[in-house]
């Protein structure tokens, strides 16, 4: 049976730029991958389909009274499976809700087994503030979360309370924590800063992915670095990711920071930061 694997994060974090080069990745090495899009966007496996966008299963199932779930399935890049739960009209219904209809529409049609997958990979929005979203691991759909961070507050927060929703949930079945994918890394500060947060949090990180103008060229070509760049550095970081990924076993429940200890955390590293920039100020004056 497929390896389930869901990553989360923060909107525009970089969850579906990562993702879709994981999967670009694993299809590439041959192996049978299905990337689930669980973002109301439903733009998830755009780089997959050359910039394009697939009809999410909620589309399909408000517009046809009996929807064959081989209609909600779309083929990418080398093959790699498309499908992208979608969500309810702005203002109507849970989108929580909509992952689980989508999911189940293709459990009840044996979809997966079908396509004999080794691998699907959620892309869920969120940070598990809501139940909704937590639909992924609070259901065990997925077996390992991975969640991505970059350095900045706002990422860490929401990081840190998808710690929380695996926590809640991990004495019922849930899905535990593989370790943190740290984007957007483009300096020795925010390789410290993440790392710290890991460890306070007794996590990992997977891969630290500098911010890199090939993603952004790619991506304007409606491509995934893997496909539009496959000789570049990022690629190979890339698909260094994904084999990690493919081989990682043993998750874990994390230790989240309460409210408190997350506040005193962040002013400490505020602190550094006042101080380095003291100390390159200093430099500068003194060259
Ligand atoms: P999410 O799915 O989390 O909302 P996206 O994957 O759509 O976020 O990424 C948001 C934007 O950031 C996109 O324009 C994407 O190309 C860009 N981006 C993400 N990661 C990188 C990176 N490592 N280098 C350059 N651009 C990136
Ligand atoms: Fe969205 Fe969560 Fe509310 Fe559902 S419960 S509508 S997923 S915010
Ligand atoms: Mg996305």
């Amino acid at each position: 049976t497929a390896k389930q694997i869901a990553i989360y994060g923060k909107g525009g974090i970089g969850k579906s730029t990562t993702t879709s080069n994981i999967s670009a990745a694993l299809v590439e090495a041959g192996y049978k991958v299905m990337q689930f899009g669980c973002d109301p966007k439903a733009d998830s496996t755009n780089t997959l389909r050359g910039g394009e966008y697939i009809p999410s299963v909620l589309d399909l199932l408000r517009e046809n009274a009996r929807v064959d779930a081989h209609d909600a399935v779309f083929q990418g890049f080398k093959g790699v499976y498309c499908v992208e739960a979608g969500g309810p009209q702005p203002g109507v219904g849970c989108a929580g809700r909509g992952i689980i209809t989508a999911v189940e529409l293709l459990k009840q049609q044996n979809i997966f087994e079908e396509l004999d997958l080794d691998y699907v990979i959620y892309d869920v929005l969120g940070d598990v503030v809501c139940g909704g979203f937590a639909v992924p691991v609070r259901e065990g759909i997925a077996e390992h979360v991975f969640t991505i961070s970059s350095a900045d507050f706002m990422a860490i927060y929401a990081a840190n309370n998808l710690f929380r929703g695996i926590k809640t949930y991990s004495s019922k079945g849930g899905a535990l924590l593989g370790g943190v994918i740290a984007n957007s890394i483009n300096s020795d500060f925010h390789r410290h800063i993440v790392d710290d947060f890991v460890e306070r949090t007794q996590t990992q990180v997977v891969e630290y992915i500098p911010r890199s103008l090939t993603v952004t060229q790619a991506e304007l070509q409606g491509k995934t670095t893997i496909e539009a760049a496959p000789n570049s550095e990022q690629a190979a970081i890339y698909r260094r990711l994904a084999n990690k990924i493919a081989d990682h076993t043993e998750s874990k429940v994390p230790s989240p920071l309460d409210a408190k200890e997350l506040r005193e955390w962040s002013s400490s590293w505020a602190d550094q930061l006042i101080e380095i920039e003291r100390k390159t100020q200093y430099v500068a004056v003194d060259a």
